[in-house]
């Protein structure tokens, strides 16, 4: 069985002694690989990160000495269950992810299996060449794994599926025979059968399966461009060269692992034009597929009005939704050309030939690139729009890419419609209808036997109406396990017979991913939930108003999809992009705390030593909250942990050193000069940084000889006004930068409005946040709300500059009590500077700038609050501004200036925002509000950065 190699630590200690690269058996480790983006989950032997192909070789001969089976790994996002295994996991994405050659001549690339898609499109890009097939993770998602799920995408049309665009692989197999396969010609076929060895014997089984099956293998494959489902044995047929290569292509690590690939290029139409077209529902839509194929797009992509009621429900790119013209259902179809106005000339052809036509549409034809970039953004947010979070009724894939002949797409999408009906499911429909395939995410209940019974009825009816209509069971995201059992009613029983005896010609012992797509685990088996989840429900000190008051269901809102992984842009997640650990994604978190809450592989236990290893490196930026398809909230979950994880225990020191500033600052701000001698001189800032867990190449900040408070209550009073606000004087701006205070009180007096500040001293308790201090935050809130509670009631608005403290206001107070009116009320009368000037000001009120300036949001303003108000106001007032999307500086609060974490604050620091900032002109402003963000700027490059209220003063007194 294979869950004795669980205990196996003589294999461990072999594969450790074998590999260069990293070996984890530890179970927090086999924890985060339990499962994939797909309903299943099986918790691993162990996971190796091999550091080159030579690595993988040998990790492979080790399991191959214990009999232990192998699941090989790029990004982890497959959707049928095919990326989990009880198996020895090889993650090649870390380290095996080179390209090692791209030949623009031959248009040919060799490339390692780790590699992210895009990292190959953009150096191809350079020579105006593409990978074709781009499925929707392409940012993140390595050639590996479209390898193994032959995978497709919305320019599939132009390019095929991944099979057709490889040239050549470099394979092992279990038994450690490397090969090099492609096609092969008879007289290279003779060639190999002169040698001994198991490469004559390979080929020689290989031909006698296909001279055995031919026939059938002619009659039974289906004929659709999007036939993913079983194995591409057809590549094996005289006609197609005996494709060794390509019949590999989509078995899913069942066969062979791929050690190097060699792709082809294609040529990129660099010029595209973008039309809309809108019909009356999804199934004329769908009618009219054929005939726009005709007219040779480069990607035709659908969409019915669920799609888009999901889309305006979860308030996603609204401005965008508003450019489609009006309808119930929708196409949008690419056109490409070497210029414009071949493009164009594309494109006004179909919709000329449209107008001849009786069916009634819309439609609108985008030229501007921006526009068009903005239209795809519609569409690709399928994941976010349709996955359920919250109140939602739960959905899950399992049915979610099948694909049928394009010309009978309306009638089979009509059938599916009334089968949905049948079993009361509900969906949106989209996906690529252009090759017939569509995408669903279905209201399937996976948790009851009486649910898991009736998704399995339906299931076998589904496939029953694809293989109806011509189809195919996966048109793109593979078998796995979520097809597997389903594959006799598409193929029968002789092909079946033809896939196991394929199968069994690489991989004789069954160790290669077994249980996935032959002899498979059946489609019920092994699911993440299944009726046996009771997972723990320990008391929490959050609420988790979104997630129906249960922390359970907040850890359970991943869905794997992995956009975490991604770097190339946006903040989440900034551990990752510094360390490429799935174990630091949003994704690795929260799958940790999802096993944690299970409490099988981990401990129902807040003491967890990996869960807590994991949270470590997070930042608290927020970044997932926002940009995570399904808005999983690591920051919060961390602060949860630790405030359980702490109980009866010291915390580190940094944490009553940055934990507790509110506390320092009252006392340092009273003596400022003595308690800058201290924290700056060479002989006791050392042992303070030493004392407070601070790195020593930081500086401590300065207290300032005069608070923004002292000096506000000494000046002479100001006039009342109609408008008033409460300026927030926060710990770090009344203590640190009151100069940024006072700019803003002469900012908002300058635009007519009455400033206040509260008698009393508050603090947020932004920090405290950072060590699950919970209940100080919660007593410093209560504080508050009792404080500010006669302004709330008179509707004044609470001005706040640190962007970190006016979340605590809009997020974590609402969280932690969800039930207060105050909380509300204080939530929604928050601002920050820019956005009480957008709002209440008109723009021509504003200070005068101009020249040329550097806009970094704050991670948490870019994530609660958005940075718009901010860009309009600067705007208005007249600068040149550029926004950046840097990322996050790596400093995140009090993080980077901890010993523990400083070099990993500066490697993500110097990812893109300091370098950015190193290149830009002397003269151009950098603008940041963050406290932290400045001292990171101020401490790694030679720029000031400064905050909005402090450029907008300029604009009053130069
Ligand atoms: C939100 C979302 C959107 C998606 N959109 C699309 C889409 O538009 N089009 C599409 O085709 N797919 C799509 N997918 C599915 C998935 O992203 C793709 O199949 C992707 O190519 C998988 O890449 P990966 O690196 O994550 O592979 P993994 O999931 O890591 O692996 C995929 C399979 O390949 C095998 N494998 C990995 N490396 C090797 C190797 N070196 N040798 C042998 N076998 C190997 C694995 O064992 C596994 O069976 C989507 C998934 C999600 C979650």
């Amino acid at each position: 069985m294979p869950e004795s190699y669980q205990a196996s630590a003589a294999l461990e200690k072999e594969l450790r002694a074998a590999l260069k690269g990293e070996v984890r058996f530890d179970n927090g480790s086999r924890a985060l690989y339990a499962t994939d983006a797909s309903n299943y989950r099986m918790v691993p032997i162990g996971i190796c990160l091999p550091l080159d192909q030579a690595d993988v070789i040998a990790a492979i001969n080790v399991a191959n000495k214990y009999g232990a089976p192998i699941l090989t790994r790029g990004a982890g996002t497959s959707l049928a269950g095919q990326c989990c295994n009880w198996a020895v996991v090889l993650d090649l994405s870390k380290y095996v992810n080179r390209i090692i050659d791209l030949d623009p001549t031959t248009k040919l690339a060799r490339v390692e299996p780790g590699l992210v898609l895009d990292d190959l499109r953009d150096a191809a890009e350079k020579h105006h060449l593409t990978f074709g097939p781009d499925p929707a993770t392409h940012k993140w998602c390595t050639l590996g794994g479209m390898i193994g799920n032959n995978s497709c995408g919305v320019h599939s049309i132009m390019s095929g599926r991944t099979s057709d665009n490889i040239q050549e692989l470099k394979i092992l197999t279990y038994d450690g025979v490397q090969l090099s396969v492609g096609p092969t010609t008879d007289a290279l076929y003779d060639q190999i059968q002169t040698e001994d060895g198991p490469r004559a014997e390979i080929y020689r089984k290989l031909r006698e399966l296909r001279d055995k099956y031919s026939e059938v293998i002619r009659t039974g494959f289906p004929k659709l461009p999007r036939r993913v489902s079983g194995f591409n044995l057809d590549e094996l047929l005289p006609e197609n060269g005996f494709n060794v290569a390509r019949a590999l292509v989509g078995t899913e690590g069942t066969c062979v692992t791929v050690l190097e690939a060699t792709t082809k290029l294609i040529h990129s139409p660099p010029f595209r034009v973008l039309v809309a077209l809108s019909f009356s529902d999804i199934f004329i839509a769908a009618d009219n597929v054929p005939l726009i194929m005709s007219f040779g797009p480069v990607g035709l992509e659908g969409f019915d009005k669920h799609f888009m009621a999901d889309v305006r429900r979860k308030n996603l790119h609204l401005a965008d939704v508003a450019l489609l013209p009006d309808g119930g259902g929708w196409l949008l179809v690419e056109f490409g050309g070497e210029t414009q106005d071949e493009a164009r000339a594309k494109a006004e052809k179909l919709l000329a030939h449209l107008k001849t036509l009786e069916t009634p549409h819309d439609a609108r034809i985008f030229l501007d690139p921006k526009t068009q970039r903005r239209i795809w953004r519609i569409r690709e947010s399928g994941l976010p729009a349709t996955a359920s979070t919250g109140d939602d009724e739960e959905n899950h894939e399992g049915w979610e890419d099948a694909a049928v002949p394009p010309e009978k797409l309306g009638a089979y999408l009509r059938d599916f419609r009334d089968l949905l009906g049948k079993y009361d499911y509900h969906s949106a429909l989209y996906g690529h209808f252009g090759h017939g395939c569509v995408h669903t995410r279905l209201t399937f209940d996976l948790r009851s036997e009486a649910g898991i019974v009736k998704w399995r009825s339906f299931l076998f009816e589904a496939a029953a109406l694809t293989v109806k209509y011509g189809g195919s069971l996966s048109g793109e995201h593979g078998d796995g396990q979520s097809r597997a059992e389903l594959l006799p009613i598409m193929y029968g029983p002789e092909l079946m017979n033809a896939f196991r005896e394929f199968k069994s010609i690489w991989d004789p012992q069954n160790k290669m991913n077994p249980g996935k797509v032959i002899e498979p685990y059946r489609l019920d088996e092994h699911l993440r939930y299944g009726p046996g989840y009771a997972p723990w429900t320990p008391l929490t000190v959050f609420q988790y108003p979104e997630d129906r008051g249960s922390f359970v269901q907040a850890t359970d809102r991943c869905v794997g999809a992995g956009l975490c992984r991604r770097s190339d842009g946006g903040t989440m997640c900034p551990s990752y992009m510094a360390t490429h650990e799935e174990r630091y994604t949003t994704r690795g978190r929260a799958r940790l705390l999802f096993e944690l809450m299970r409490g099988e592989v981990l401990k129902p236990d807040w003491k967890n030593e990996a869960v807590k290893e994991s949270l470590d490196l997070c930042l608290a930026c927020k970044g997932c909250k926002s940009e995570c398809p399904v808005n999983v909230d690591i920051a919060t979950y961390k602060a949860e942990f630790l405030s359980h994880y702490y109980e009866g225990r010291m915390r580190p020191r940094a944490a009553y050193a940055m934990g507790w500033i509110h506390q320092w600052s009252k006392i340092g701000s009273k003596m400022p000069g003595l308690a800058n001698f201290f924290t700056q001189n060479a002989v006791t800032s050392p042992l303070l940084k030493f004392l407070g867990g601070i790195s020593s190449e930081r500086t401590i900040p300065k207290f300032a000889d005069q608070t923004f408070r002292s000096w506000f209550f000494g000046r002479n009073k100001t006039q009342p006004r109609s408008l008033k606000v409460i300026l927030w004087a926060d710990t770090f701006n009344d203590n640190f930068h009151p100069e940024i205070a006072r700019a803003a009180c002469e900012v908002l007096e300058h635009c007519g409005v009455e400033v206040i500040v509260l008698k009393q001293k508050f603090c947020c308790g932004r920090p405290l946040y950072d060590w699950g201090m919970l209940d100080k935050a919660k007593a410093l809130l209560q504080e508050i709300l009792t404080g500010v509670g006669p302004y709330l009631e008179q509707e004044i608005p609470i001005v706040v500059l640190e962007p970190s403290c006016a979340s605590v206001f809009r997020d974590e107070l609402c969280n932690l009590y969800p039930n207060d009116p105050r909380a509300k009320k204080l939530s929604e009368q928050t601002y920050l500077l820019s956005e009480y000037l957008a709002k209440f000001i008109p723009p021509e009120k504003l200070p005068r700038l101009s020249g040329m300036a550097i806009l970094h949001g704050h991670c948490h303003q870019k994530s609660i609050m958005k940075s718009d108000a901010e860009e309009q106001v600067l705007r208005a007032a007249g600068l040149d501004l550029e926004t950046l999307d840097a990322g996050c500086c790596g400093m995140a609060g009090a993080f980077g200036f901890e010993k523990a974490h400083f070099e990993i604050s500066k490697q993500i620091g110097e990812l893109r925002l300091l370098p950015t900032l190193r290149s830009a002109k002397p003269e151009t402003l950098t603008i940041t509000d963050g406290f932290s963000c400045r001292e990171q700027i101020e401490q790694f490059t030679d720029r000031k950065p400064l905050h909005l209220a402090e450029v907008l003063r300029r604009g009053i007194r130069p």
